[in-house]
């Protein structure tokens, strides 16, 4: 069993939230807002499916290796949130660990 997998069952994720906790509201600004920069043409909907996310790599913060090697697999904690159009509440709307290939981009590029 992988460690996605023990911390998946562990911690029984993705766990998903369709509701503001405060006011039981579905309406959210982050996909309001997405909604009308689809509209505008500035970003494609399709890209912020489960909306705005803030995604953390779990590695030791005092080695950098990690991140100057190709290919390497790294956890990954995903927190997808946004705020409640009503009572301003900001929330997870769904919390996900995964492992991630990290690779480098091409020389010159950095
Ligand atoms: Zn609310």
């Amino acid at each position: 069993m992988s460690t996605k997998d023990i911390i998946n069952e562990k911690f029984h994720l993705p766990e998903v939230t369709d509701k503001c906790p405060g006011c039981e509201s579905k309406e959210r600004m982050g996909m309001a807002i997405i909604d009308e920069l689809d509209k505008l043409g500035v970003i494609k909907k399709a890209d912020f499916k489960d909306g705005l996310v803030f995604n953390t790599p779990l590695i030791n913060q005092r080695s950098m290796r990690v991140i100057t090697t190709n290919d390497k697999e790294v956890s990954i904690i995903s927190i997808y949130w946004d705020v409640c159009k009503s009572c301003k509440t900001m929330y997870a709307t769904k919390i996900e660990f995964n492992t991630k290939i990290m690779r480098m981009p091409p020389s010159g590029m950095m």
